[in-house]
């Protein structure tokens, strides 16, 4: 017997309506790619959202047509986020970051129609367009003065004069929730990039989850700041969420800047703001070296690669913002774990709270997890036993775009998404990755963690930046190495730095040597990229 309830399909457009209806006149802020801030309203996102729907009908693109974007967080990408999947067609955000030669291969692969990218990205534009041939219409993210005379792509277009022209009024098409909605290429550090191809239904999910409390806890009175880019897994599905709960957005675009983010985070009062490491440590050294303080700000989600925690004490005892420590992948929308605290654990001090504040945290509904041993057999949530982190849900994905399927059965028939990070998990169902597995250091049979290795070297005063790696040994397989690059002006020995994990962590797993380095090499979505690192290092040994 069926539920006699309606069923109404979950699509992005709903969302833009809603916002439009119940928060028309939330805030969005953005500032611009010419530097000056803008702002206005979700009114004016749905209207414009629609005229750019209108505009896509116009070039005579198809339901399920793909539509991407090279762009900054700013107010006309999510007006894509909203026009481009709510008439139906695929929004694919490309990274910049990307090598020009990579970004036309996924252009290629996705088999793109129409590219919208910003002035910062025209180099890009011109270095690709002749290499794909699918897209048929580009289109620079400017009015149509700013548009420059001799770009030599053909038939580019301003995204102000194109949707200029187009009707406002728009009826969003309603179809089957599970039609694709966006696409987003993973980074491929090894082998070609792999497409994570979302739908409405996901997306919509993702977005309710985001909002719980032991999540963002997103609101109407929030105003929120999405520093990590809507290239990089749609900033977390942060404008889904926001257009969800009407809260005010405030777009950095490309200024992520220590100095720029505090500027902002202070003019527009925001309440809660998102990251990766990298970003935020610029944004510590910034407000570090003016001796500023946080009005309104009162937590932040850091995720995406393992957040040190002398960060968290950094925010916390410094200057009373909460940390939320996620963790997530391209694969999953991106969000699968958070580290709140559950009741038991708020009367603890502030050390023993650190145990848990620090790890990646525990499942969202909507997400099941476990860790497997090499024959995928459960292991226990002992917080010791590690194993193969796995994971399904319904906005976990399925099979890679125009690729296979990376799923393992169990015995019930389910697929579990093999992440590729080892983790423990303890009774309070707190997840703590140990490792990527490809980055996990083999000693002698033992393994050791190489964010261990690095939380430890983060916590030195004198130390910007750290990355662990293995390195060959004729007798222990591997054995750990830390390259660091010191904050300006910092002064710090090899032997200052092997002291200082004294008493920290188990002898074995102390390092065996310290290399100093101007900067460890981020790939393009602000993490360590190791791959780099240890080919800096091809001619290395150890002492
Ligand atoms: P890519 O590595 O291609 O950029 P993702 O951005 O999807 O792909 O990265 C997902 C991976 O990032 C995870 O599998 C995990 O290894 C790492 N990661 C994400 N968040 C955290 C975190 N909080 N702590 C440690 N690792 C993390």
């Amino acid at each position: 017997m069926l539920g006699l309830m309606q069923s109404q399909p979950l699509l992005i457009s709903s969302l833009i309506a809603f916002a439009e209806r119940h928060h028309g006149d939330g805030e969005i802020v953005s500032r611009r790619v010419e530097g000056d801030i803008h702002r206005y309203t979700y009114r004016d996102l749905a209207r414009r959202s629609r005229q750019l729907a209108n505009a896509l009908d116009g070039l005579g693109l198809e339901r399920g047509d793909r539509v991407a974007s090279i762009a900054w967080n700013g107010y006309r990408h999510m007006e894509m986020y909203f026009g481009v999947s709510g008439s139906g067609r695929v929004l694919h955000t490309i990274n910049p970051r990307l090598h020009p030669e990579q970004i036309a291969w996924i252009v290629n692969h996705a088999e793109d129609r129409v590219l919208c990218f910003d002035m910062t990205f025209l180099p890009i534009a011109q270095a690709i367009h002749a290499k794909c041939p699918t897209v048929k219409q580009w289109v620079a993210l400017c009015d149509a003065d700013q548009l420059p005379q001799d770009s030599g792509i053909p038939g580019l277009v301003s995204y102000e004069e194109w949707i200029g022209g187009a009707s406002d009024q728009y009826a969003w098409p309603e179809f089957d929730e599970n039609t694709a909605s966006s696409l987003c290429y993973t980074s491929g550090t090894t082998g070609n990039p792999k497409g994570a191809l979302y739908s409405h239904r996901s997306t919509v999910l993702h977005a309710y989850a985001a909002a719980l409390p032991d999540v963002m806890c997103l609101s109407a009175r929030d105003a929120v700041l999405p520093v990590v880019p809507m290239f990089h897994v749609n900033a977390w599905g942060l404008p889904y969420s926001a257009a969800l709960t009407g809260c005010k957005v405030v777009f950095p675009g490309p200024a992520l800047d220590g100095k720029s983010v505090y500027e902002l985070i202070e003019a527009e009062g925001v309440t809660f703001a998102a990251g990766v490491p990298t970003v935020w440590q610029m944004l510590l050294n910034h407000v570090g070296s003016v001796g500023g303080k946080f009005r309104t700000l009162n937590r932040t989600v850091i995720g995406g690669s393992a957040c040190p925690p002398a960060m968290i004490t950094a925010f916390q005892e410094g200057y009373g913002v909460t940390v939320l420590h996620a963790w997530g992948m391209t694969e999953m929308s991106p969000l699968g774990t958070l580290a709140s605290l559950k009741n038991k654990h708020l009367d603890l001090p502030e050390a023993e709270r650190m145990h848990w504040l620090q790890k990646q945290g525990r499942a969202i509904f909507g997400v099941d997890m476990k860790i497997v041993d090499g024959e995928g057999r459960e292991l226990p949530w002992d917080g010791k036993t590690f194993g193969d982190l796995m994971v399904r849900g319904p906005w976990v994905l399925d099979s890679y775009y125009r690729g296979s399927s990376p799923l393992v059965k169990d015995e019930h028939g389910h697929g579990w998404f093999p992440t590729g990070d080892v983790a423990t998990i303890d009774a309070d169902g707190f997840m703590q990755i140990t490792d990527r597995s490809k980055d996990v250091i083999k000693s002698g049979g033992e393994w050791i963690s190489s964010i261990d290795i690095e939380n430890i070297a983060m916590a030195h005063p004198a130390v910007a930046m750290a990355a662990c790696i293995g390195m060959p040994h004729p007798k222990w397989d591997e054995r750990p190495i830390v390259a660091v690059a010191l904050k300006p002006g910092a002064q710090l020995t090899r032997e200052e730095l092997l002291a200082f994990y004294e008493g920290k962590t188990a002898k074995w797993q102390i390092p065996d040597d310290v290399v100093f380095v101007d900067a460890i090499p981020l790939g393009a979505t602000g993490k360590m990229l190791k791959t780099r690192l240890r080919e800096q290092l091809a001619d290395y040994r150890l002492p």
